[in-house]
């Protein structure tokens, strides 16, 4: 099984002519109240890969009804808390073309505390699997106390930020990061250079690196594994990065070896840029199965 410490996000999105200036007040033509989060996103491509996946996060209880989301797409939610702190949030503006402008609130996903990583992890029979992104609090001890516990460590430092450095990634087993992570984590630009450096800094873990259209690459304990993207029509590349994670994962940890996990994760991925939206756009196994079957 895996355990994700992660965030559940409720996304407030509006669709506007253009995003609102400075003083200006714009009517909204349209307005919707998705489930959104990496942590969610994740936990829910990892079930609907058919992973085992307990999900470790909190939101306001008058959200309770998100939860219920998460449990209806195979979550269990048994330490996702509802308490009285306002669950995170993103008021996201989007344009006719497309584009969006986002105001994000941690909330609730602020309050992970060692005490509940430790509860969390107390009884680890079922679990092979930690994994976490940078959307909630205290990771350094989700880090420090899965490695501690002998669980295999993902972590996913999404959205990136400078606190990212000065956590404990020692205790990281499997590194996945997008272009731009990658390059921040490892001060490089190019990626042959930033290979370069995982290959030199990185020996305790495998580094999984996704492309965008370009596909993945993954350095590997044996060498590097390569895969290419589905060519697909995209629409919305949102929560393309958390379908593959969650697809990836559920294959890998069953054992399937990382060229089999990474072309599964593409083939979710690419139907989640087909559609649009964040957690609905995350497709089911049956729907990944028959994609690969074509
Ligand atoms: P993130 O969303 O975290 O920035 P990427 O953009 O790298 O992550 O996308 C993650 C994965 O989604 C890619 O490795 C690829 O398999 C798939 N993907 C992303 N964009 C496309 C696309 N335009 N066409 C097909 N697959 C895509």
């Amino acid at each position: 099984a895996v355990i994700n410490f992660g965030s559940i996000n409720i996304d407030h999105v509006y669709s506007v002519d253009h995003f609102v200036r400075p003083g200006e007040t714009i009517a909204s033509s349209n307005y919707q109240q998705l489930l959104g989060g990496k942590g969610a996103n994740q936990s829910i491509a990892l079930a609907q890969a058919g992973a085992d996946v307990k999900h470790v996060g909190s939101i306001h209880e008058s959200d309770a009804g998100f939860k219920q989301t998460l449990i209806k797409n195979g979550v269990d939610c048994r330490y996702v808390r509802c308490h009285d702190v306002p669950s995170g949030h993103a008021i996201i503006q989007v344009t006719p073309g497309g584009e969006n402008a986002i105001v994000l609130f941690g909330g609730a996903n602020q309050t992970i505390t060692p005490d509940i990583v430790q509860k969390a992890l107390l009884d680890t029979r079922d679990m092979d699997w930690v994994l976490t992104q940078n959307e909630t609090s205290c990771i350094d001890e989700v880090l420090k106390q899965a490695k501690a516990k002998g669980l295999r460590v993902a972590f996913n430092p999404a959205p990136m930020s400078e606190s990212v450095k000065s956590l404990p990634l020692d205790c990281v087993d499997l590194l996945i990061v997008n272009e731009t992570e990658a390059a921040a984590v490892t001060g490089k630009e190019t990626l042959d250079d930033i290979i370069e450096v995982f290959k030199a800094q990185w020996q305790h873990a495998e580094v999984l690196i996704t492309l965008g259209k370009e596909g993945v690459l993954m350095i590997t304990k044996d060498g590097m594994e390569r895969v290419p993207a589905f060519v697909v029509d995209a629409v919305d590349t949102t929560a393309a990065g958390d379908t593959f994670i969650g697809y990836f994962l559920s294959a890998y940890s069953s054992h399937s070896g990382a060229k089999q996990a990474l072309r599964r994760g593409c083939a979710a991925s690419a139907i989640t840029v087909t559609r649009k939206g964040a957690a609905q756009s995350i497709p089911s196994q049956k729907e990944v199965d028959r994609f690969l079957a074509k």
